[in-house]
């Protein structure tokens, strides 16, 4: 059966993204081989639809229904090589984040343990360069395939290629809307050593186990996060925000206690959560929108929250933050449009001096 004749129509997404909000998809397939891929792209150019791929939705913002197709990847598979040096894991795009981590542990080949019960999909995790406690995709990714828009063909970026940052990498910048990841390799170094210089973390021993590391994470990411199963969220709604040293010298005579860590090209990373916090924002709702109660950092769906509700509290946050410390936070979640994503300060308008 060609893919195309798996179309259905009017979908509803709210078990597709992780704030269970109510939008829905004119067109949606699901994505079970690469191969198929050509044939959907075509199939919405020729309708002159804009089309969307998403995994797991946890990044997502959802902020009306979409009006072309969206593609939801459940491409599956994992092969593995290995040489002396490493393992060489290439994994399909929609396998699930997490049991690919968990997998890779009991298969005797450490290296991702510190990015374990992050939601999603393997093939989301190159697009944002996903990180946690001290580790980022970038720094265990060999390559992406993907087919391109551009080419009409597959296509193999080296990590380089990437260009990999905080939070960042091509596939939001030039190559944004112009692919959909198929596969990412993973090089994982059979000279493991645990990485255990963040958080809770550093109590571990020396010898500890990649399983011990493994265990650890998933302990502190359930204690300290909702679980989007049971209360809807897409996980940081803001990225840390980067400062000059100017700024953040005049920010420590005031907060002395400030949380802050040096970045790259001499600029300063303050913690969004902490910002947040101490405006005494935690529990702050607006419609069926709140800050989570322990998390500051998070956004959740308390009550039927509807898109305007989230908009108004991220809108009333970043007021709040700029007034009081200069700094204008920038969301990590995508702003999804009827035809596609959007830049956020499009819809959110930048923060008022004058307020
Ligand atoms: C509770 C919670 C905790 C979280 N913790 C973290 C964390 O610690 N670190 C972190 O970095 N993130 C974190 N996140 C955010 C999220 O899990 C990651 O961004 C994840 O990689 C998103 O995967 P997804 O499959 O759900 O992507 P989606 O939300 O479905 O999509 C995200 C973006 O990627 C694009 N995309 C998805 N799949 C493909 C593909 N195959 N090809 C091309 N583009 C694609 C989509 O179009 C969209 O623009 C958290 C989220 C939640 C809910």
């Amino acid at each position: 059966m060609s893919v195309v004749s798996s179309i259905q129509s009017d979908v509803d997404l709210s078990s597709y993204n992780t704030f269970g909000l109510a939008a829905k998809a004119k067109y949606f397939a699901e994505l079970k081989h690469a191969e198929d891929i050509a044939e959907l792209i075509t199939w919405a150019c020729t309708k002159k639809l804009s089309w969307m791929v998403i995994g797991g939705g946890s990044n997502l913002l959802l902020l009306e229904d979409f009006s072309g197709l969206v593609i939801v990847n459940q491409i599956r598979g994992i092969q593995v090589a290995e040489n002396d040096e490493c393992y060489i894991i290439k994994a399909a795009a929609g396998e699930d984040w997490h049991q690919f981590v968990q997998w890779t542990i009991e298969q005797g080949m450490p290296g991702l343990e510190n990015l374990a019960l992050i939601p999603g999909t393997v093939g989301a995790s190159p697009v944002q360069n996903i990180g946690a406690y001290g580790i980022e995709l970038a720094d265990v990714c060999s390559e992406v395939e993907f087919y391109s828009l551009q080419t009409n063909s597959m296509q193999i970026l080296s990590n380089k290629q990437c260009e990999f940052a905080y939070r960042h990498s091509i596939f939001k910048a030039q190559l944004k809307d112009q692919v959909i990841i198929s596969k990412v390799t993973f090089k994982l170094s059979k000279s493991w050593a645990a990485k255990r210089e963040y958080g809770g973390l550093k109590l571990l021993a020396e010898d500890v186990s990649a399983q011990a590391v493994f265990d650890e994470v998933c302990k502190m990411r359930i204690s300290k996060l909702p679980d989007p199963k049971h209360l809807g969220n897409a996980g940081s709604f803001f990225k840390n925000p980067l400062v000059s040293q100017e700024h953040l010298s005049s920010l420590l005579s005031r907060y002395p206690e400030m949380p802050n860590y040096q970045a790259d090209k001499g600029q300063a990373k303050l913690a969004a959560g902490w910002l947040i916090d101490k405006l005494g924002l935690k529990g702050f709702s607006i419609g069926g929108a709140a800050v989570h109660q322990d998390q500051a950092l998070v956004l959740v769906n308390k009550a039927n929250a509807q898109a305007e509700d989230f908009l108004a509290l991220c809108r009333h946050i970043r007021q709040q933050v700029w007034q009081t410390f200069d700094v204008l936070l920038e969301p990590e979640v995508r702003f999804i449009k009827d035809t596609g994503e959007i830049e956020p300060n499009a819809v959110l308008g930048k923060p008022n001096e004058a307020e």
